[in-house]
């Protein structure tokens, strides 16, 4: 991938951006949020639409020169419909975080209550965090897994739901390798009067596939990101029913953003147009079947696998038994000097910090969009569990360093 127009004018910033493509290339992203768009993607993302402001909805816009970005949204929006069967989309959010803004804003006042799922045990900062504007404005109050099987602890959080009353309930997560039951969540909060927010962020396109249950059409409001299983380029989305349409609309715009990112919208259709495609559902099926391969070896390895497995695209490893003296930080590093790029993170009962937490989480989006299969999978499972087995033995990591670079040669990216 060349960048010669950014390099005539401005040759750092073309170094890094062709920095980061052969970094792509040379390593292996195991980070459970990402994936590899397609060139089609890039280019969609990289158009002329970047110049368009197109505030308000396909048909009605408060600027001329709309014909292109109106029929780009419709693509988008009707493509979407068909992937995961929803009544009503918005694709103009700009990332998840702001999907699911734009759902507290259409339901929520400040100071009405949210239920979510701890961060340390899978949740999202934008689920309630301190730290985010959900943690400011609302009163949060969080549910967990279950410390000894890794599951959603279903029958607290229903307890904590009568309890708490809380206005809206989120479910969806960042760090929790198994199957979702949306329904049994539904069933609480329409008990207790709350609205259910599905937030699939992680596994928009699992969903769209069929390989993990979908809560469109049983959750109020779902939302996701469009750049992690779903390969449709950075952005977010909204899904609802016909009744909430028009609250969540406005609260995307004007509420909580200005001019839609058309070009994003560009790449969203493009992406959605190729995961509606027969391939599609085979790659989501081997994302998960590459993913229980890959904690198959964990375990065979004698790693602690959280839960025992996964049903999704992502495995999280508890190092505290087999390697107690190993924090998740220290095993990113070590992983990343051999080329294996995936994340330092907390599991449940953690005992350190979110800093330097005790786990290492690990997906299979990335690879799979590569190619990898079962064996190749099972192969970076033996090389990362020989890393975290030996990570200050310079012998192995350069043992390991060039597997992975066979591996990435073997898989090209971008060619
Ligand atoms: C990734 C993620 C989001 C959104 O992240 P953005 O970076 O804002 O797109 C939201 N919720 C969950 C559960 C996530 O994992």
């Amino acid at each position: 991938m060349d960048y010669d127009h950014v390099r005539e004018v401005d040759p750092a910033v073309a170094d890094a951006l062709s920095g980061e493509v052969t970094r792509q290339q040379e390593t292996l992203a195991m980070i459970a949020s990402e994936n590899h768009v397609s060139r089609a993607v890039l280019e969609a993302q990289g158009s002329a639409l970047t110049n368009k402001y197109a505030e308000g909805y396909p048909g009605s816009r408060y600027y001329a020169g709309c014909e292109y970005a109106d029929e780009v949204e419709r693509l988008a929006i009707d493509r979407a419909k068909d992937l995961w069967g929803a009544e009503h989309v918005n694709v103009q959010p700009h990332s998840g975080t702001q999907a699911n803004m734009g759902v507290y804003l259409a339901m929520l006042d400040p100071g009405d209550k949210i239920l979510s799922l701890e961060l340390n045990h899978g949740g999202h900062l934008s689920h309630g965090h301190p730290a985010n504007f959900t943690g400011k404005l609302y009163e949060v109050e969080q549910y967990h897994v279950d410390a000894e099987t890794g599951y959603i602890d279903y029958d607290s959080l229903e307890e904590q739901a009568r309890e708490f009353e809380p206005d809206i309930i989120v479910s969806g997560y960042s760090a929790y390798p198994r199957a979702v039951e949306w329904e049994r969540i539904q069933d609480v909060a329409d008990d207790v009067g709350a609205y259910h927010l599905a937030d699939i962020a992680h596994i928009t396109g699992l969903v769209a596939a069929g390989v993990h249950p979908s809560p469109v059409g049983v959750a109020d409001f779902v939302t996701g990101s469009t750049h992690k299983t779903i390969r449709a380029g950075r952005g977010g989305i909204i899904m609802t029913d016909e009744e909430h349409a028009k609250a969540i609309d406005s609260a995307v715009f004007p509420g909580a953003q200005g001019g839609p990112l058309m070009h994003n919208i560009a790449g969203k259709a493009v992406g959605f147009h190729e995961a509606m495609q027969p391939e599609f559902e085979e790659y989501a099926e081997r994302v998960v079947d590459n993913a229980k391969t890959l904690a198959e070896t964990f375990e065979e390895n004698g790693l602690g696998v959280v839960s025992g497995g996964t049903d999704t695209h992502l495995v999280l490893v508890d190092l505290r038994e087999s390697h107690p003296d190993l924090t998740g930080g220290e095993a990113e590093e070590a992983l990343e000097s051999v080329g294996v790029v995936l994340n330092a993170n907390t599991v449940p009962g953690e005992t350190r910090s979110a800093f330097n937490p005790s786990g290492i989480r690990a997906g299979t989006p990335a690879l799979t969009t590569r190619g990898f299969d079962e064996e190749a999978t099972a192969e970076v499972g033996d090389l990362i569990s020989r890393v975290v087995d030996d990570h200050d033995d310079d012998a192995v990591l350069e043992d390991v360093s060039a597997s992975v670079q066979d591996l990435c040669e073997t898989f090209p990216l971008y060619e």
